[in-house]
């Protein structure tokens, strides 16, 4: 007999940790809603969510390893795949040394609890200083900000808006009505944008285009790409030069404050006004309506971080912040505090640290134990000692979300070896010598272990599988740990043992730092005591119950625990952010370091680009509301409707260039040029060109019929691997120098 029943879960398509509530029919999914009762979305849901169904349901989507055979692939079994991926890796590592093995890991790994708590393991066991992530693509500039500011390490350090309760949103190169919130867990984005509204606040979104978000906006100002940097020290200026600035909860707390004041002496607003194309008075403005305002909160995300001066923009946001008294403070920017504190585990120590090496090539500093992305095709293809010769790609179509993906794909073809975890064969894993499928999300248990540490409000939820995995598809904890205990030389190890030795190398660091909220606590008693027997659950379960909220094993009877969570199946919310900057300092001061060297070393730079003439057309990418990674275009519903992949140009431009609505363009970058289709409109601001990434799926040899229907065209041949934000790393994706013609002509 049948069996029907509802199962409530977060949706794992973003950072939005929405509740989605499925119902089921053994295993088939009928539906997907979102959960009303689920206290932090509160029934809010966009259209991707009903994704999970259709993925899960996709026949295009693999199920059982596969092996290249030529130009061809068979099917293998899993442990066959395992015996021999292992084989080829030890032998490449014996030959050419440890770095010769390489690791890349995309963004669905976060929504993967599984993959996110065992890539740190499998890491280990490869040994090798060849780490690339797509944090690497573009998180960095935040990281090595927020770390030196604050001597944490990602993601505890990142102060998010305080949505809620604010009274001044200022959003900088970020568009959350569409994402939704990213370093910035916000489910129903649109919903919380316009309460600050409601409830009498102000929302000011400055955007080179006049993006959803500025739709709901009181006022939105366009800004010239890579420009944010000069904008915001300009608004620091102002603060310094009026007299407004006010520290309140970071009063006390701050170590620099003269430095910055001497730095921001030079950006004036009435200098860097031409280039930013904001006149002096608006900046002058806003900086009194933000000192001004009861609380405010500066919000930067993507079109602050890939680009250029990716670093100094995020410094500035922050800067900003807390110059306006509005560091830890209700309605402005605060911390989360995480029911299942990750960081607990991390290594313990004070300060930040980055460039530990540098990359063999180009000299890029480590960030974090990661090289950055843009460095990934020359430590390929650049030969001498070191060379990566193999990748291990998990969860990850880089050849169209990576800067000059051309190169990578070059890059990624001449590989001894390319392994990929993925459960599409898509334009990058079609480079694998085997691919390693992983059950979708409907089919895995889930806990947002890294987004919660970035949410708006405290909460906590447990996500259960929806429907089983088929009979013998392990998770990808399972493949991580099987193959990481082949590379350590543990190959005949029962997962049983092996998890057992990676839940005890959390166990141990976890237990030690939280000694002080559970004295007593070893981390044999914790071991001793978790009733999860095995795999990322039982993981979960130390975290919660050593976290803020949990039961100390047995110390706080009331406290948290997985049972009660697993009883709560909308979610517990814990509350809004409350106070915690002294807990979260952990610089070697003491302090927050206002003025780290990194950042005001890199001012000489954006000194030299303010006084180079500025590039005529800048190229910039766009996110919409029902595309997130490229896999999604494989989706019908996600992908229906008219073509999403066109380049928006302002009429002026267009007008100059000769490009008709509807037309198509040529645009040519240093690394290479593209066709595609052009949208005429005033969304643009002029000498801006818009490209959305993550398309161009008219590649031979893949298996993705929707996606090819509807191909679209690859804006990362265009973004330059070798134009990049030095202090990061981080290549630029937004604001690319390109020429433009009508198609026609070529
Ligand atoms: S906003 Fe994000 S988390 Fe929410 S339903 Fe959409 S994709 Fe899922």
């Amino acid at each position: 007999m049948s069996e029907k029943r509802t199962v409530h879960r977060a949706c794992p398509f973003c950072e939005g940790t929405c509740g989605v509530s499925i119902a089921v029919e053994d295993d088939r999914i009928l539906s997907v809603r979102g959960d009303d009762a689920d206290p932090f979305s509160r029934g809010f849901i966009c259209p991707k969510a009903y994704g999970m169904k259709e993925i899960y349901e996709d026949g295009e989507r693999l199920r059982r390893p596969l092996r290249r055979r030529g130009d061809t692939w068979e099917e293998i079994g899993w442990q066959q795949a395992y015996d021999e991926i292992a084989a080829r890796m030890i032998a490449i590592r014996e030959q050419y040394g440890n770095d010769a093995l390489g690791t890349y890991s995309g963004n669905p790994v976060v929504h993967d609890l599984g993959a996110l708590l065992y890539r740190p393991v499998f890491q280990k066991a490869l040994a090798s200083r060849s780490m690339f992530n797509s944090a690497a693509i573009d998180t960095l500039p935040k990281i090595v900000q927020t770390g030196f500011m604050f001597g944490r390490q990602f993601p505890t350090g990142v102060p998010v808006p305080d949505i809620d309760r604010t009274d001044y949103l200022m959003v900088i190169g970020a568009n959350p009505v569409v994402s939704h919130g990213s370093l910035m867990t916000m489910p129903d984005a649109p919903g919380r944008l316009k309460a600050v509204r409601q409830r009498g606040g102000k929302l000011l979104v400055i955007d080179p285009r006049r993006t959803e978000t500025a739709r709901l906006a009181d006022e939105h100002l366009f800004i010239r790409p890579g420009t944010d940097a000069l904008f915001l020290l300009a608004i620091v200026h102002t603060l310094f030069d009026e007299g407004l600035v006010e520290l309140g909860a970071a009063d006390g707390l701050v170590a620099g404050l003269d430095e910055v004041e001497a730095a921001a002496r030079a950006y004036t607003p009435e200098r860097v006004a031409e280039r930013c194309g904001i006149d002096a008075a608006t900046t002058r403005r806003i900086a009194r309506e933000l000192a001004a305002a009861p609380s405010a909160a500066c919000y930067g995300r993507l079109g602050t971080c890939v680009q250029e001066f990716g670093t100094l923009a995020s410094w500035g946001c922050d800067l900003v912040n807390i110059l306006t008294g509005n560091l830890d403070r209700p309605g402005g920017v605060m911390f989360a505090n995480p029911a299942a504190p990750i960081d607990a585990a991390l290594p313990p120590g004070k300060g930040y640290a980055i460039g530990r090496w540098r990359s063999r090539v180009s000299g890029q500093p480590e960030v974090g134990g990661l090289i950055p992305s843009s460095a990934m095709a020359e430590e390929i293809l650049t030969p001498g000692d070191g060379q990566v010769r193999a990748m291990f790609l998990l969860m990850t179509n880089s050849v169209r979300s990576a800067a000059n993906s051309a190169q990578l794909e070059r890059a990624f073809a001449q590989l001894d070896l390319l392994v990929a975890v993925d459960f599409y064969l898509n334009e990058t894993t079609r480079h694998a010598h085997y691919i390693l499928p992983t059950p979708t999300a409907a089919e895995h248990e889930h806990y947002d272990v890294g987004l919660y540490c970035l949410s708006v409000r405290n909460v906590a939820k447990w996500s259960p599988a929806a429907v089983h995995a088929e009979a013998d598809a392990p998770h990808t904890w399972e493949i991580l740990a099987n193959l990481g205990a082949r590379l350590m030389g543990f190959g005949g190890a029962a997962l049983q043992d092996i998890d057992d030795l990676v839940v005890r190398q959390y166990a141990e660091p976890a237990v030690a730092a939280v000694a002080e909220r559970w004295p007593g606590l070893s981390a044999d008693e914790a071991l001793g005591k978790l009733e999860n027997p095995i795999g990322p659950k039982r993981m979960v379960e130390l975290l919660l119950r050593i976290g803020p909220y949990g039961d100390g094993f047995g110390r706080n009877p009331d406290g948290l625990t997985m049972k009660k969570l697993e009883a709560s199946v909308h979610g517990i919310d814990l509350g809004p952010l409350q106070p915690r900057l002294r807990e979260i300092i952990n610089t070697e001061s003491g302090l927050v370091e206002l003025a780290p060297s990194l950042m005001l070393g890199d001012l000489e730079r954006l000194e030299r680009r303010l006084a180079a003439p500025a590039e005529q057309l800048l190229l910039i990418g766009r996110r919409d509301l029902r595309s997130t990674n490229s896999f999604t275009h494989n989706l019908r519903a996600l992908v229906k409707g008219p073509d999403r992949c066109t380049l928006q140009v302002h009429p002026d431009d267009a007008a100059r260039i000769g490009l008709d609505d509807g037309g198509k363009a040529l645009i040519s970058s240093r690394v290479g040029r593209v066709i595609a289709p052009v949208t005429i409109t005033d969304e643009v601001m002029p000498g801006v060109v818009s490209l959305p990434h993550g398309w161009g799926h008219d590649a031979e040899g893949t298996r993705q019929s929707t996606a090819r229907a509807h191909p679209g065209v690859n804006a990362n041949l265009l973004s330059d691997d070798q134009a990049y934000d030095t202090a990061s790393g981080t290549a630029v994706l937004f604001g690319t120098p390109v020429s433009i013609e009508p198609a026609g002509l070529v």
